[in-house]
């Protein structure tokens, strides 16, 4: 890489030196929380801003006079919180908690009013040298990828401003592309939510430090540092920004010759999971197509993540719910069987297709036996009561959940960030609750190897900035040569938390290691759409919704 081509390169005359370094800093991944760390590493510091001061007068007070956030310390800053009357989040870290409030510090009264208590000062000798590699084809991991086949106008869960990255909002992308001011409240597409965060790193003149469609593999610790063999790069410092959405779980090989048929109208497409991606698939399907639902159904232990939604706030999340409810009430034995939607539970959503018509859910169902045909296949089903029926079927979703990966890592790293035992084999696979635990005590899970994002747990992009903020203030001391503390920082005493925070979206609805799955099977494969799809499924829903392949 030029050194002109860098300006992270560019601004410390050290960057000259690296004889035995290629490159200080390796971020692995290109989606959100890749971009606010390489935001922050190009010199961009986070300071609290007290012009409003902060509703909460003792975190005002904590912060007046020390208002340096890089290396603030959360337990003194954080410790009030449980007891404050303002309601903080209990389930998230509480770094991230602490950045959220700051960043966003009235996001509940006034979405867009811009207000916010973090000022971004640019003091570019401290810049950290540092590359980002996404094997996403633009900046913008998971968003880019959308490796479950629902529509790209699905609206995203949060409200824009909860998307926004520092120095280029939502909002201010939203007015250059269309002319217009953003409504409040407005919860963008996933299509104008891949768009911002494409544009975000030129936007913000982040884009030299980004590598694109590649993917890094075989990192390895050596003497000073680490060495990635995919690329024959050296560093000091790992940062992992690979998420845990990457890998979609995957059905056994009984089932995955439904997903090559090409889905019509009148003969059911079989979709199974029970979160927001199966949702997805129901709310994107055109409006006459039938529709065959199986999912887990268990509101004591673990209630499906759309349980959550609101109706007025997640109309649709919320009338699949209902749809599941209904379908899980008439299965119980005692209850009386299915009957047409009532009006009184109908919400506009529910008015907009004949779902008695269109709509067979099925809770806690396997499948016992598939017979292909030539355009359709008959599938055999067993209910939780033992009763079998018969369908003919064309297409299928599988959309049972997510996972990450950290196979990139070589076995000894990857024993040391998963502090297994290296005898015995550790899975690479990461859920949002893997290295929860570490998180809580250092978001540096090994001596130089960090993780931010949806790695920590904290899945949210508005929770991203407390564990960058985190990182970058451990990197960019260490850059200056003065050491840093290891542990404790985020650990404020509090119980640890739920994942309550992101229960719902795919990843975080998680059966304990050893709890079987009702519907099948779970394996991973990396998520490439065409490999799962094999063309039929995707085409159909590209077709209907208009939008690009
Ligand atoms: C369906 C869905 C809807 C969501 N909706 C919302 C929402 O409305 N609001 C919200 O705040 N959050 C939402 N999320 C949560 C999501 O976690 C965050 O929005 C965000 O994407 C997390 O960013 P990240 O940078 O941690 O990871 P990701 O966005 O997951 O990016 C990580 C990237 O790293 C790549 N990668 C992995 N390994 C390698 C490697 N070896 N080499 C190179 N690249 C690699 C991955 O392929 C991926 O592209 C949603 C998630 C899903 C799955």
């Amino acid at each position: 890489m030029s050194r002109s081509a860098c300006p992270a390169l560019d601004v410390r005359p050290e960057a000259q030196d690296m004889s035995s370094m290629d490159v200080d800093t390796i971020i692995v991944g290109n989606g959100p929380a890749a971009m606010l760390l390489s935001y922050i590493l190009h010199g961009h510091l986070p300071y609290y801003s007290s012009n409003p001061p902060h509703p909460d007068p003792l975190l005002h007070a904590k912060l007046r006079d020390a208002p340096e956030l890089l290396n603030a310390d959360v337990h003194a800053l954080t410790d009030h919180f449980a007891a404050s009357r303002l309601s903080y989040s209990t389930q998230a870290l509480p770094v991230n908690v602490l950045l959220d409030t700051l960043v966003r510090p009235s996001v509940d009264i006034e979405e867009l009013g811009g207000i916010t208590n973090v000022e971004w000062r640019y003091v570019p000798e401290k810049a950290v040298p540092h590359l980002v590699f996404g094997d996403a084809p633009r900046a913008g991991g998971q968003w880019t990828d959308n490796p479950v086949p629902a529509s790209w106008d699905i609206q995203t869960l949060s409200y824009a401003s909860m998307l926004s990255l520092p120095g280029y909002s939502f909002a201010e992308h939203y007015r250059k592309a269309t002319g217009k001011e953003l409504p409040a409240f407005t919860r963008p597409t996933r299509e104008e939510t891949a768009d911002y965060f494409c544009t975000y790193p030129e936007a913000v003149r982040i884009d030299d430090v980004f590598r694109f469609s590649e993917t890094l593999s075989g990192i390895s610790r050596t003497e000073n540092g680490f060495h990635i063999r995919s690329h024959n790069i050296r560093c000091k410092n790992v940062v992992l920004a690979s998420g845990i959405f990457t890998q979609v779980l995957q059905p056994r090989p009984m089932l995955q010759p439904l997903a090559s048929l090409q889905p019509t109208p009148e003969v059911p497409l079989l979709v199974i999971g029970s979160g927001f991606s199966a949702a997805d698939i129901i709310i994107s399907a055109p409006k006459d197509q039938k529709l065959l639902h199986i999912f887990k159904w268990d509101p004591e232990g673990r209630p499906s993540p759309l349980r959550g939604c609101h109706h007025q706030a997640y109309p649709e999340y919320a009338g699949v719910y209902r749809l599941m409810k209904r379908a899980a009430l008439a299965a119980e034995p005692a209850k009386p069987k299915r009957g047409k939607m009532r009006r009184a539970s109908s919400t506009p959503f529910l008015e907009t297709r004949p779902w008695d018509d269109i709509y067979e859910g099925h809770p806690n169902t396997a499948i016992v036996a598939v017979e292909m045909q030539e355009e359709q296949a008959l599938v055999t089903f067993r209910q939780s009561d033992g009763s079998t029926f018969t369908r003919p079927v064309r297409g299928m979703v599988y959309a049972t959940g997510r996972r990450g990966s950290l196979e990139y890592l070589d076995s000894e790293l990857l024993s040391e960030v998963r502090e297994g035992d290296e005898a015995t084999e550790i899975s690479p696979v990461i859920s949002a609750r893997t290295l929860r635990g570490k998180a809580f005590e250092d978001i540096e899970v090994a001596p130089d190897v960090f993780i931010i994002g949806s790695l920590t747990g904290d899945s949210l992009i508005r929770f991203a900035y407390g564990s960058c903020v985190q990182a970058a203030g451990k990197l960019i001391s260490a850059r200056a040569g003065q050491e840093r503390v290891r542990g404790g920082s985020n650990n404020n005493s509090r119980p640890q938390s739920s994942l309550g925070v992101m229960r719902g979206i795919d990843g975080h609805d998680i059966s304990p290691p050893n709890e079987s799955r009702v519907v099948d099977t779970d394996r991973m494969t990396p998520s490439i759409p065409q490999k799962i799809m094999s063309g039929g499924l995707w085409k159909w829903l590209w077709g209907w919704s208009g939008m690009k392949s």
